[in-house]
C-alpha cells in the first residue's frame, strides 16, 4: 500500500487517515510456516511530526497453521497496534529506519515486519493436546493406541528409573 502524503508534507502536524483492506504479496519472502488469508484490514493514520512520519494504527489479519504436536489445522484471527515512524530517505543515515522517498509513503515492509514479530513461536491447537503417538501416530486426543509407552522414554530417563528401583 502506497500513501500519497503530499497534502500533509509541508504541514507540521497535519495528519492523513490511512485505511485499507488489500493483501500483502511481499509476505511471501518471509520464511514463516503460517498460511495467511489474503486480505489485511489496517486502520490508521500518518501524522507529520517535523522530520517525521507517523504511521499508527490497528492491523487485522488471519492465519492458519498446523498446531506442532498433533498437526490439526489451526485458525488464529489476530489484531494488532502498529507504531512505525518513516525518515525522508536523504536524512536517513539509518539503515534500519523506515524512509519515504518524495509524497510517497510505502507502509507495506513495516506493516509485514510487524505481522512477523506477532506470530507466535510454536503454534499449538491447545494447552493440553496429547499430540500424535511417536510409535504409530496415533492423535491421542482423540484415542489411546496401545503401543508401549516406554519405548519412548529418553534412555537417560530410563537410567533413572533402574536407580530409583
Ligand atoms: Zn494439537
Ligand atoms: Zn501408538
Amino acid at each position: 500500500m502506497r500513501v500519497n502524503v503530499s497534502d500533509i508534507i509541508k504541514t507540521e502536524g497535519a495528519g492523513i487517515d490511512v485505511n485499507f483492506s488489500d493483501n500483502l504479496p511481499g509476505l511471501r519472502e518471509y520464511d514463516t510456516s503460517v498460511e495467511f488469508k489474503p486480505s489485511f484490514e489496517f486502520t490508521g493514520r500518518i501524522v507529520n511530526l517535523g522530520g517525521l512520519l507517523k504511521l499508527s494504527g490497528g492491523l487485522h489479519f488471519e492465519f492458519s497453521a498446523n498446531c506442532l504436536r498433533c498437526l490439526k489445522q489451526v485458525d488464529t484471527v489476530s489484531d494488532i497496534k502498529v507504531e512505525e515512524s518513516f525518515v525522508e530517505v536523504s536524512k536517513s543515515d539509518d539503515v534500519d529506519a523506515y524512509t519515504f522517498e518524495g509524497n510517497v509513503v510505502d507502509i507495506d515492509k513495516p506493516l509485514m515486519d510487524n505481522i512477523i514479530l506477532a506470530l507466535p513461536m510454536k503454534i499449538i491447537c491447545s494447552e493440553d493436546c496429547k499430540g500424535l503417538c511417536k510409535t504409530c501416530g496415533t492423535n491421542l486426543n482423540i484415542k489411546n493406541c496401545n503401543c508401549d509407552e516406554r519405548e519412548i522414554v529418553d534412555p537417560r530417563m530410563e537410567i533413572l528409573k533402574d536407580y530409583f528401583k
